[in-house]
């Protein structure tokens, strides 16, 4: 029988087999041994899935233009979440009073100023500022795999502030991108389930932040805009988001300017693997000893 680890006690139970490094920041980990060979394998396994669809292939740095943030409007509905880069472009005098403060052991943040750029919050963002001219009757599907940063500091393992998402975006007509989502829900089910998950898929919405962002929460829910697969990483009743699958319609194909083919205001979907929230309920559902893990699930990932 393996073991199964859940409950508060799995952040403590992975940072003692060095399977996840400690560091000062609450939400921030290094990665061991274990947990990059697991990473590395589900992020290969996820790729592998999406590569019968022949998707364009994109990469981009965990950092954005702060313009192309501000037409995604994620700032009216996470301004909590957004990390923005602060620099010194200071003089001599400042950086003697930064100097000061540094040796004193006190706050030297001030002296730095914003800059042009923020952290990316969802590894699809910066596709829709690289599409360019009218899409083709077939719209078009990207791969990606990005580095996303949303600040909400936790000990959960499962809520990390930096993290990967491994997304298949597609930007097509209304009915194109709706059946995008519904065939990626399906088959993200199957994929996370035949790793031996107890996987489910729920209607969810965003965290959107205060009082108007409740009426858009619950606006999501009832729409069935935006699903969810969770599994138990650290909470047993509900489980945590480890795939989501979302149908944006027009929300950022407008702000963008992308047109489908037909002449309407494109829509798109995307479905994102959240690849450490995958390798934790792999270690909650299988145990931390990779060699204790059941043979199909080892074969499946290739470990
Ligand atoms: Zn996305």
């Amino acid at each position: 029988v393996t073991a199964s680890v859940s409950g508060t006690g799995l952040r403590d139970r992975l940072l003692g087999a060095r399977i996840l490094l400690p560091t000062s920041s609450a939400g921030v980990y290094g990665y061991g041994r274990d947990f990059v060979r697991t990473f590395d394998a589900v992020d290969r396994f996820v790729n592998q899935a999406g590569s019968v669809d022949l998707p364009e292939l994109m990469r981009f740095p965990a950092v954005m233009s702060r313009s192309d943030l501000e037409r995604t409007d994620y700032l009216r509905s996470f301004p909590d979440l957004l990390g923005a880069i602060s620099a010194f472009t200071g003089d001599n005098e400042s950086h003697a009073e930064l100097l000061m403060n540094l040796d004193a052991a006190h706050d030297w943040s001030h002296v730095f100023g914003p800059t042009e750029l923020v952290l990316v919050p969802a590894a699809c963002y910066p596709i829709y500022g690289t599409i360019e001219g009218r899409l083709p009757p077939e719209g078009r599907l990207f791969e990606v795999l990005g580095t996303c940063f949303r600040h909400e500091p936790s000990a959960d393992p499962g809520r990390m502030v930096m993290f990967h998402q491994h997304e298949f975006v597609k930007l097509s007509t209304a009915d194109g991108a709706l059946a995008f989502r519904d065939y990626w829900l399906e088959r993200a089910h199957g994929l996370m389930s035949g790793l031996g998950l107890e996987v489910e898929s729920v209607v969810a919405n965003d965290p959107f932040f205060g009082r108007a962002g409740r009426m858009l929460a619950a606006n999501q829910r009832d729409e069935a805009l935006k699903f969810e697969i969770v599994a138990p990483i650290n909470d047993r009743e509900h489980g945590t988001a480890i795939v989501s699958c979302n149908w944006h319609r027009d929300h950022l194909t407008s702000r963008f300017g992308i047109d489908s083919a037909d002449g309407e205001v494109a829509n798109s979907a995307c479905v994102g693997f959240g690849i450490e929230r995958i390798v934790l309920a792999l270690f909650a559902a299988h145990g931390l000893n990779l060699e204790d893990w059941p043979s199909d699930v080892r074969v499946a990932l290739d470990l």
